[in-house]
């Protein structure tokens, strides 16, 4: 066995050999060597498991390839750009949105020059890192004032220990929600020493089960946007109006957590349901929560919109020194919120947006000439069909609603759906899929611009089908 292990190549011998590679050349020197020693103990394991046949196997011309490929995998970062085929919109472990190109551009700016963040240029002295995104929250919401904070759950967390500290808060069972990613209404509100005030029953509360249960220890009323799911059937909420009426006339707020913040109304295409901010503003409600990155489609954010008096009260709380947006997400923000002013262009702009209200005629065609060009590739590897299909807005919005769409399904002849997968997501640019009845199904809704190719590459590859046709 010593006669294997004096022929692998000596590190230094292999880090020559990959000093030329190009895919290599930003990587960091350390981790490259330690990747290399890594890829050594593998082939040493080999050699003790009696797998590798002849010294002359070990020759660095015979391993180069194999070293090459492992050290690329291991040195390369870890937050990576994948391909959304899923069909989900706001994928929030995909990063929920995708900013639009003036939001990028915004953010560029900001990440590569100083800028007046906190810097009053009208006097030369220390400004607000607030208003540069706040005139334009109130002209798309209608409200008095606006700040942000790092995201919606530091939003309420925020807005709960501002307002009601010690306090109690009122809230219907029905809106006791947990939002994936272990976001729960009666635990933030525990972390924020809120006391929780429940009323109604899960299914349906009335506006005398919040009446009944205001008292001297009452600190304000909150509405929760039930999100990720609906109850149906037997139901009754109270709008936010009457909790608004009623929240008023005991001289208490009236808050609301509205989730996926929507700028935009969506009942062209069927979806009503989902109130716009400028909706819940005009009810009359005094503090709105959302998120940046939901409906949005801005970056990740908690945008508060509401009376000027109590966003006042939330700036001057130690808290929010804690859960501060940064540069580069406000100069996002702005970007995003700026497309806003004219819809059409926040409609053709917004990547969120636009994906929502995509026509299903476009993803036909899509489909079609994705489904076209893997036949062309895969030929006998696999069946390759469109379907009419759904996709889903995601990240807590429009639960119950199917966007309509057509999926190409992809049926491989010999490997297991799962199996194609599993190795999709091993690529260099992994492509997340559905798996639906052993199929492999691509929703060309969320592919952006030059990922169909980068999809169909992934399939040929995957399935064995390398070489292309053209
Ligand atoms: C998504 C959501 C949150 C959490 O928002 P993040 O921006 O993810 O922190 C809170 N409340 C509701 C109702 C939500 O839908």
């Amino acid at each position: 066995m010593g006669v294997f292990f004096r022929a692998i190549p000596a590190v230094d011998r292999i880090l020559n050999a990959l000093e030329a590679e190009a895919a290599l050349a930003d990587a960091p020197r350390a981790l490259v060597r330690e990747a290399v020693g890594r890829f050594l103990d593998l082939v040493r394991e080999e050699i003790r498991q009696g797998a590798v046949v002849s010294p002359a196997d070990l020759a660095l011309e015979r391993l180069l390839a194999r070293v090459r490929a492992f050290v690329i995998q291991a040195v390369r970062p870890k937050l990576r750009r994948v391909v959304n085929a899923t069909g989900v919109v706001v994928h929030t472990n995909l990063g929920r949105s995708v900013l639009a190109a003036e939001a990028v551009q915004a953010v560029v700016q900001a990440a590569q020059a100083y800028s007046n963040l906190e810097f009053d240029l009208a006097t030369g002295q220390r400004g607000s890192r607030y208003v540069h995104v706040e005139e334009l929250l109130c002209r798309l919401t209608g409200a008095e004032a606006a700040m942000v904070v790092n995201n919606n759950a530091a939003a309420v967390l925020l807005v709960l220990d501002t307002l009601a500290k010690g306090r109690e808060v009122i809230v219907s069972r029905g809106q006791l929600v947990e939002i994936g990613g272990s976001f729960r209404i009666p635990e933030v509100m525990k972390k924020s020493g809120a006391i929780l005030r429940e009323v109604g029953a899960t299914n349906r509360t009335h506006v005398r089960d919040y009446v009944e249960a205001i008292g001297p220890d009452t600190a304000a009323i909150m509405k929760v946007h039930t999100s990720n799911y609906r109850m149906l059937g037997f139901v009754k909420e109270v709008p936010a109006e009457e909790l608004v009426a009623l929240g008023h006339a005991h001289g208490l707020p009236v808050v609301e957590d509205l989730g996926s913040g929507n700028l935009m109304d969506f009942s062209a295409i069927g979806l009503g349901q989902e109130p716009t901010a400028r909706q819940v503003v005009a009810a009359g409600v005094d503090v709105v929560t959302m998120s940046g990155d939901k409906l949005l489609g801005g970056p990740q954010a908690g945008i508060i919109v509401g009376r000027a008096a109590v966003v006042e009260r939330l700036r001057k709380n130690q808290l929010t020194r804690a859960l501060r947006i940064d540069k580069l997400t406000l100069a996002a923000l702005e970007g995003t919120l700026r497309l806003y002013l004219d819809p059409e262009k926040a409609k053709a702009r917004i990547p969120t947006v636009a994906r929502i209200l995509m026509d299903p005629e476009t993803l036909r065609r899509q489909a079609t000439r994705l489904a076209r060009r893997l036949r062309q590739r895969l030929g006998a590897r696999a069946q390759v069909t469109v379907a009419p299909s759904v996709s889903r807005v995601g990240g807590g919005a429009f639960p119950e609603q199917d966007l309509p769409t057509f999926v190409v399904r992809v049926l491989p002849a010999k490997l297991r759906a799962d199996a194609v997968r599993q190795r999709l997501l091993g690529l260099d640019v992994p492509v997340v899929v559905r798996v639906e009845e052993d199929a492999v199904v691509l929703d060309p809704r969320t592919l952006l611009a030059g990922d169909e190719r980068c999809v169909e590459q992934a399939i040929a590859s995957v399935l064995g089908a390398e070489s292309s046709q053209e």
